[in-house]
């Protein structure tokens, strides 16, 4: 599981739904997309934990997963008696999209007024496979294969890395708040340096309104490159699969991915359609990413073993691995 938080907006995007109690509710109600991969139980099981926090709150929460993905929502919301919600004043909405991987997929809602049935079915077409389309970021899917079952892999491209100098901003006489979302999202649509935006806040009682220059408010902000982050597990090694991951995960800056078995268990994981360490190095290296996180270790290995997973990632990559 990765959860993404965006500095600034309020929201984050959240990839795999497994075990995500450790996640605070006040990170959860920040979700506003979750990215699933399959709907094997260790990634999808936290739906109902998240479905626990956000039900009874003005909120969209949109879902993408593999094919099959929208009756398996719906089973899972079935299984649930829902004859109170309707008398709710918030109708908290799943918008769930099913993706074929050929750049189109299937999309429904189900609404806690309307007692979680499926609603509004339709087509909707992601033209090289880009899922989400907005200044701040992209995310892109690709359709792997599981040992027979469809997996999805993601990556996320951010546009540009804003940051705030805290004591610029204290010089221009404006206070840290919300409306710095809105000024980044100025800078990520390249509105022009004239572009005026209208800055007010309260302090000490009265209430501040000033309106400023976008050339003026940028003296306030550091903008880098946006990072490149892709999420990749639960997949055989298969020449199809490690061809799609590479075009994927291609330059990334980090890439998360499985390393379930050590080599010399490949055969196991071979069975299992997993990735050993070594492979996962090795998909790292041919992708040219800047650095690796491995994850998805297999409980057969405990202590010492895990140090020894990381250790065959970095010598089959020959990077960084975190
Ligand atoms: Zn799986």
């Amino acid at each position: 599981m990765l959860f993404v938080d965006c500095m600034f907006e309020r929201r984050a995007l959240l990839f795999d739904l497994g075990d995500i109690r450790a996640l605070p509710p006040r990170k959860m109600m920040r979700i506003s997309h979750a990215f699933i991969t399959h709907a094997h139980m260790d990634h999808f099981m936290g739906f109902d934990w998240l479905l626990r926090i956000l039900l009874g709150r003005d909120k969209d929460l949109h879902l993408f997963g593999p094919p099959g993905f929208l009756a398996q929502v719906e089973h899972k919301l079935r299984a649930y008696t829902w004859n109170l919600v309707h008398n709710y004043a918030s109708d908290f909405t799943l918008r769930v999209t099913e993706l074929d991987g050929k750049g189109a997929g299937r999309r429904a809602s189900f609404r806690c007024q309307g007692e979680f049935r499926r609603e509004g079915e339709e087509s909707v077409a992601y033209p090289e496979n880009v899922l989400l389309r907005e200044p701040a970021v992209q995310v892109r899917c690709v359709l792997l294969d599981h040992g027979g079952i469809p997996c999805l892999a993601y990556a996320l491209q951010e546009q540009a890395h804003v940051n705030v100098w805290k004591n610029r901003l204290q010089e221009l006489g404006l206070p840290l708040g919300a409306w710095l979302r809105d000024l980044k999202q100025a800078v990520l649509r390249n509105e022009p340096e004239q572009w005026q935006m209208r800055v007010a806040w309260r302090e000490g009682g009265a209430q501040h309104e000033r309106l400023l220059p976008l050339s003026e408010l940028k003296s306030a902000l550091h903008i880098v490159r946006g990072q490149k982050i892709a999420y990749v597990t639960d997949v055989g090694w298969c020449e199809d699969n490690v061809a799609r991951i590479v075009e994927l995960a291609r330059n990334a800056d980090l890439l998360y991915i499985e390393a379930a078995f050590m080599e010399r268990d490949a055969e196991h994981g071979q069975r299992k359609f997993h990735l050993t360490a070594r492979q996962a190095g090795e998909i790292a290296r041919a992708a040219n990413v800047g650095c690796v996180m491995p994850l998805h270790f297999s409980p057969r290995y405990t202590g010492e073993d895990k140090t020894l997973l990381r250790a065959e990632v970095a010598a089959a990559f020959g990077g960084k691995v975190l």
